[in-house]
Formats: C-alpha cells, structure tokens, sequence
C-alpha cells in the first residue's frame, strides 16, 4: 500500500508548507480519516506554476510521438495502482462498485485515446493555402495555419467523478495530450486518491523524463488556493468541472487578471427530458424503469440527470407520474458524496417546493441512516408555473425529478425556450410521432449540447463525435467540449504561419507531409504532400 503524506506536490516533490489542513470524509459513516492534508500556501503555488511555466519552454516542442508515450505511460502507471485507487475513492465517495472500476478503466482508455489521437497527428488541424504570385490585383501570401499548445494548465477536480472529471481525467489527460504541463487542484472530498493519482503521474513524468514541472497537484479544501491558482500571471487556461457558482466565481476572477485567461467552466445543467404522449401508452412501464435508473445513478450527483420531465397533461400522465414516484419511493437511496452536497441539495429542494404552486410527489428530507443520504424525491408542477418563476429552472444535485405538465405541445415548446443553455436534452417519442416532435426538437438545439432520442442523458461516451458542453450556464465556453478528442482543441491556439520559409515550419506545415497527416490544402482535404 502506498502510504499517504497528506503533502502537496510540487514539481514532483512534496511540500507542505502550510499550517492549515483538512482531512477525508467517509460519507457512509460521516467520519473523519486519519491523514491530515495541507493546503497549498501561495508561495507553493507559485512554484508550481513557475515550474510548469519553465517545463513548458521543452513541453512545446516534443513531438506527438513523445507525449503519446507519456499519455500511455501515465495509463500504465495508474492501472498498478487499480485496487488501492478504487479502495480509496469507495472509501471518500461512496461510489462504490461497479462504478469505480468502471471509472476507472474510462479513465486510463481516455489517456490512450488521446495518445492514438496524437499518433495519428492530424489533430492540429493543419490549412494551407499556397502563395499566388501572379494574382491580380494583388499577389496572395503563403498562409498556413496550425494549432499550437497555450501554457500551463489549472484543473480543477470535480466531486462527483473521483477518476474520470478528476486528477488524471478528461482536463489533464486533453491538456497533457497538447503539450500544456498541468496544475490540479484536488478536489477537497477526495484528497487521499487525488494524492495516489499524483503518485502514479509523478512516475510517468519520470519514466518518460519529461520536466518536473509537467506535473503539480495542490490540495485545498477553500476558495483561496483555487483562486491564487488562477491568479497566477503565468497561468493560460482552466478547465473546471462542478457548481455554477464555483465555475462562475473562477471565470469572473480569471476575467479580472491584467492578462485574462480562458476558463472552460462544465457548470450545472437540469437536462429537459420531454415524454411523448405515444411513448407513454406504448411503454409506460419500460419508461418508468429507464427514467428512474437514470435519475438516481449515482445518487442522482451526475451533471446530466434527467432533473426536469416535461410531459402533456392527461390521464395517462398522471397515472405514469404516480408510477414513477412509487417506483422512486420503493428504492433505496443510495449514500451521497459529502455534507455540502447533500446540504446543498436540501436548500434547492427546500426552495422548490416552497415557491408555490410545486407539490411534492415523495421524499424532499434528508435520510438519516448514518451517512449522507437524501431520499428519492419527485415534484410536479404546471408549466405556467414553471415559466413564471426562474428559481424553479435551477439544478437540484441529487436523486430528484420535476414534471412540468404543459397542456399542449405548443405550449411545452414555450416552456423549454424558457430554459437556459443545457449540457443534454432528450425525447422520448414513438416513430409515428416524429413530425409532432420536430418543433421540441428544434427547440432543444437551440440550447443544449447534446440532443438524444429514446435514450438517456446519463452515460458519455468519450468518441471523437462527443459534444459534453453547451450554452451558459452549462459552461462558459459553448464552443467547446470536455469529453470526447476534440476537448484538446481548448488548450491549442491557432497560429498562422505567412510567408515563413520551410526550414522554420513545424512538420505538420512543411510541403512534403513529413507526418502524414490530413490537411486542407487550397481548399480540399489531402494527406499528399504539396508539389513544388
Ligand atoms: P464546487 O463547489 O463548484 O467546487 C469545485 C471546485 O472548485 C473545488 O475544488 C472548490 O474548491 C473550487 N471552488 C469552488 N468555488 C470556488 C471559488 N469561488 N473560488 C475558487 N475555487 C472555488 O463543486 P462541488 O464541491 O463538486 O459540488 C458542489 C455543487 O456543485 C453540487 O452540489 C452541484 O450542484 C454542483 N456540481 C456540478 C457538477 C457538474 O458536473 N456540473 C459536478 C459536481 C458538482 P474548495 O472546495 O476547496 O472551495
């Protein structure tokens, strides 16, 4: 077993120079455990970020080909530590099994992902267009443009993925994958694996002898060493994975630096899941099983639970919601993350239900069992209602639904352009039904991320098509992803190259192709070299 320091790491040595510290929480039991972590005083910070910032001067330089390796490598070394890492995150978060194995293995396939996409090269999105001397009126420069690493990276762990929104997940692995040596801040609800996590990135940094500074983690359980982090003049983005009022807070004070820097802030979402009438007399009970499966995986502490139902009111409605809340009500809620999860749920609930005009269908209490634990909770209103009071459309965090009934189509159209940006919008129809649906459709492109039919919005497959992101305040940064290859794309930059000679381009750029890769050469897609 490793054994814990409870220190922060620094350029791959530990350090705790500070006198505050915090300890994990078992949320089964509500108990502290027995190693206190430090957090990072404003000097470590520095460091590490001037570590990372000189790492970067040889970082930015090294082939695909290399950090393909140390992505591969990164994934070897946490796989040795599998049993102690899944060990230690069950204990933190109470996620349990099969989750965390399953997390897991996504996590180290992403790291490889991203090392087959840096293999195959044609990620930086190489556009050529060659010199026309003897263009009229004016002759054209040679243009070519690429994608080049930003600088050092802040990743900020998210609560609810211990493995893969967290250490070494989809920001640092994106990050990684573009050259940008990484800066964690761990995530305060689990200190202990974000610290085996940095055990395992610290040996690949090693093995693969890469710049200390490739790496640092710090810990924190405040706002202070989150916001020295990206205080940090040297700093050039953040990725960010939790609340609104986290994302916002760092965005706003990222935007406030002499230098502003990107924030790519995946924020809350409440993720409209619209049931068509049809699919409700064809398979109510089916609907009933999937919908409650997808509301309370994980405790409902996923960013794309299905928190908001919007249906047309009926008979057959009324009779599927009371379906769905006894099928809610006979199961065991499951153990939640930490205190202020749990607390924070209550307070949106609480909130809800008092607002008017909301009933509560079941739950709405906090479970008393031992651990942190809310029960399985459903909530109906109308859809004048809903419209009418903003508060309503905010995120409950947890194993709860809202039904929206709406009298017509029409109206439930009306409804969802209320809504604001969503990471994921779902319909749930029959195939008779899919001219009806086309304006609910039409509707949620306009604000989500990800529009799913017949399907669930729980679940992100992490392919090259993904798109995990949407209009604020899904994130900050619509027109990114953080899962899925092209999440890189957010910590490159383009470069347009003019009328440089050969022997100062990069590869991906120089006439022959050296690497093969895909580009766009006077306008068509080529991997041939260009002919002199
Ligand atoms: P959080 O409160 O946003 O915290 C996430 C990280 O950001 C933590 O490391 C936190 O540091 C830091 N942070 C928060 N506010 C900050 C500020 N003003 N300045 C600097 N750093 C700041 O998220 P959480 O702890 O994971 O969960 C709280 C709520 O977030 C949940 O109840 C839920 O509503 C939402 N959530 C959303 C998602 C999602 O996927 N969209 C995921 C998880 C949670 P400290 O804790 O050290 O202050």
């Amino acid at each position: 077993m490793t054994s814990l320091t409870g220190k922060n790491s620094i350029a791959g040595q530990w350090s705790a120079q500070g006198d505050e510290t915090f300890t994990s929480v078992d949320p089964r039991t509500k108990q502290p455990g027995d190693v206190q972590f430090h957090n990072a005083t404003k000097a470590e910070i520095d460091h590490a970020v001037n570590e990372a910032a000189a790492a970067f001067q040889e970082t930015r330089h090294y082939p695909a080909s290399k950090l393909a390796d140390f992505l591969d490598t990164a994934a070897e070394e946490i796989e040795k530590l599998r049993e102690e890492l899944v060990e230690t995150a069950d204990y933190e978060t109470g996620l349990g099994s099969p989750r965390l194995p399953g997390e897991l293995t996504r996590t180290t396939s992403q790291l490889k992902a991203f090392a087959s996409l840096l293999r195959e090269g044609s990620y930086v999105d190489a556009i050529i267009d060659t010199a026309m001397p003897d263009r009229q009126p004016a002759p054209r420069p040679d243009l070519r443009r690429m994608l080049i690493p930003i600088g050092p990276v802040a990743v900020f762990s998210a609560s609810n993925f211990p493995f893969a929104f967290a250490t070494a997940g989809g920001d640092t692995a994106s990050a990684f994958a573009a050259g940008c040596p990484v800066i964690v801040k761990g995530h305060p609800g689990h200190p202990a694996t974000t610290e085996l996590f940095t055990v395992a990135l610290n040996n690949a940094v090693k093995a693969c002898d890469f710049p200390a500074g490739f790496f640092s983690m710090v810990q924190g359980n405040g706002v202070e060493v989150g916001q020295n982090l990206v205080q940090h003049p040297l700093l050039e983005a953040v990725g960010f994975t939790g609340s609104l009022r986290g994302g916002r807070a760092l965005y706003d004070s990222a935007a406030q630096r002499p230098r502003p820097i990107p924030v790519y802030a995946e924020m809350g979402s409440v993720n409209p899941f619209v049931i068509m009438p049809g699919a409700i007399e064809a398979r109510g009970d089916s609907l009933v099983d999937t919908l409650v499966g997808s509301a309370t995986l994980g405790a409902g502490q996923f960013c794309t639970n299905p928190g908001l139902v919007l249906i047309l009111e009926s008979d057959a409605t009324q009779d599927f919601i009371q379906r769905y809340t006894a099928a809610m009500q006979a199961k065991q809620p499951e153990v939640m993350l930490n205190a202020s999860i749990e607390s924070g749920l209550a307070r949106a609930v609480e909130q809800t239900v008092g607002a008017g005009g909301v009933d509560l269908l079941t739950g709405g209490e906090v479970v008393d069992g031992g651990g942190f634990c809310y029960a399985h909770t459903v909530m109906q209103t109308n859809s004048t209602t809903f419209r009418s009071n903003p508060k309503l459309h905010e995120e409950h965090f947890g194993p709860v639904t809202l039904f929206i009934t709406c009298p017509t189509l029409d109206d439930l159209r009306l409804t969802l352009n209320t809504l604001e940006g969503q990471l994921t919008g779902t319909i749930q129809a029959e195939a008779d039904e899919v001219e009806a649906a086309r304006p609910v459709a039409e509707a949620l492109r306009e604000r989500v991320g990800r529009l799913i039919w017949n399907g669930v919005p729980t679940g992100v497959e992490v392919v090259y098509s993904q798109q995990h992101g949407g209009p604020y305040p899904a994130t900050t940064a619509p027109g990114t992803t953080s899962v899925g290859m092209t999440a890189i794309k957010r910590f490159m930059r383009p470069l347009a190259y003019q009328s440089i000679p050969s022997p100062l381009l990069p590869d991906a750029l120089k006439d022959e192709n050296p690497l093969g890769i895909l580009r766009i050469v006077n306008n068509e897609y080529t991997r041939e070299p260009i002919q002199s």
